[in-house]
């Protein structure tokens, strides 16, 4: 039986190291146990907060006021070139193994934090790979109905760091993901830039799987988005803003504010400029610090606690003077991408 404490701090269990208390907390070691708990909370009239790895969290200094789960589901199931991996596993352990194994379409997804269950959640993706390309389906239990389900890719909606999570947040809490990982010793084309350089090959070539993990685990750390103790860099929740996406008008005003801006045009018209060039030119430097709180000195989209010493609102506040001075430069309002919780940007 799980057993429920009352004021656990949250901060520990968030790769920010910040977050107050939650009423109750629960750790839940099978899908079974994880749906009851919701279920029950539910009924209850309780609100819920569904906790992974804490890679992807702002959690208020108040912390959360109502039950917070925290996943711990187990278990790897292997049919020929699907496997069924439970919420609770570690994704860094998944792909190690699908290396290990021989099994492509993970491998430049090496070192992102967090755990299986939240892969679809903002459709992970690094160095030119996404949860798109390899999800089958996703085993969900729908708070709505309250019925157990499988959704299939396409009903999950992934999207550039979206998908029907985050579309509808708290509707589904994620039991496990089945991938496709076909056995194959060589990665995918590789088509991001950096990594081809790295790995010296031309870009839509593809390289032996355990080279291309090694590479991007290296590339990674140079930027501290790799958890270790040891860098202060890396105590953040990833990028903190998204990449900005312009229809087409959007992009030629900015046009008139930043000639040559760099862009990647994308289908349908609209333009993906990237948020760490519009920080960086709107006067945010790596290491800018405001008090305790300070972008990585190694990455300009990581917004980091380095010494422990700063608040979920000194972190805010630090977040909130790089979105305010973008949008005064550039006319662009920049969208955090980690889930906030308990208090806003
Ligand atoms: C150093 C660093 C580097 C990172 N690099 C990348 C990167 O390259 N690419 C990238 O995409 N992300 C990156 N991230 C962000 C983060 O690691 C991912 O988003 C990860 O998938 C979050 O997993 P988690 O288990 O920690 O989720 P959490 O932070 O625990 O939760 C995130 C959200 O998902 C919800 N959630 C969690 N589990 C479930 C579930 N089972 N069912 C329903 N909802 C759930 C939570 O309620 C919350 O809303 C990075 C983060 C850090 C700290």
């Amino acid at each position: 039986m799980t057993e429920r404490l009352a004021g656990v701090r949250l901060a520990p269990y968030t790769t920010l190291g910040l977050g107050g208390p939650a009423r109750a907390f629960v750790a839940a070691g099978s899908a079974e146990e994880i749906v009851e708990l919701v279920a029950a909370a539910d009924r209850a009239g309780e609100p819920v907060l569904v906790l992974g790895g804490g890679s992807n969290l702002v959690v208020s200094d108040e912390g959360f006021d109502g039950l917070v789960v925290k996943v711990a589901s187990r278990g790897v199931e292997i049919d020929g070139d699907r496997i069924t991996v439970q919420a609770g596993e570690g994704w860094d352990e998944l792909v190690a193994l699908a290396v290990a194994e021989g099994r492509s379409g993970i491998e430049c997804l090496s070192g992102i934090p967090g755990l299986v269950g939240s892969t679809p959640i903002q459709n992970v993706g690094a160095y030119g790979q996404d949860m798109s390309e390899t999800i089958i389906s996703v085993r969900v239990y729908d708070r709505r109905t309250g019925e157990l389900g499988d959704l299939s890719a396409r009903e999950c909606g992934l999207a550039y760091r979206h998908s029907v999570f985050k579309e509808d947040p708290g509707r589904y809490v994620v039991l496990a993901v089945t991938y496709e990982l076909p056995k194959d010793e060589l990665s995918g084309p590789v088509t991001y830039k950096e990594l081809a350089v790295r790995l010296g090959v031309a870009l839509g070539d593809r390289a032996p799987l355990a080279e291309v993990r090694a590479a991007v685990l290296e590339l990674r750390r140079g930027k501290g988005m790799v958890l270790d103790a040891d860098d202060p860099d890396s105590r953040s929740a990833g990028s903190f803003f998204t990449n900005a996406i312009l229809f087409a008008g959007e992009a030629a005003e900015l046009e008139l504010r930043a000639p040559g801006f760099p862009r990647w045009d994308m289908p349908g018209g609209s333009v993906k400029v990237p948020a760490a060039w519009l920080i960086e030119n709107a006067g945010f430097p790596k290491g800018y610090r405001r008090g305790p709180a300070r972008i990585s000195t190694k990455h300009t989209l990581a917004m980091t606690n380095p010494e422990l010493a700063a608040t979920t609102a000194d972190l805010l506040d630090l977040a909130r003077e790089v979105r305010d001075g973008v949008r005064e430069k550039f006319g662009v309002t920049l969208v955090n991408e980690p889930v906030i919780v308990g208090t806003r940007l």
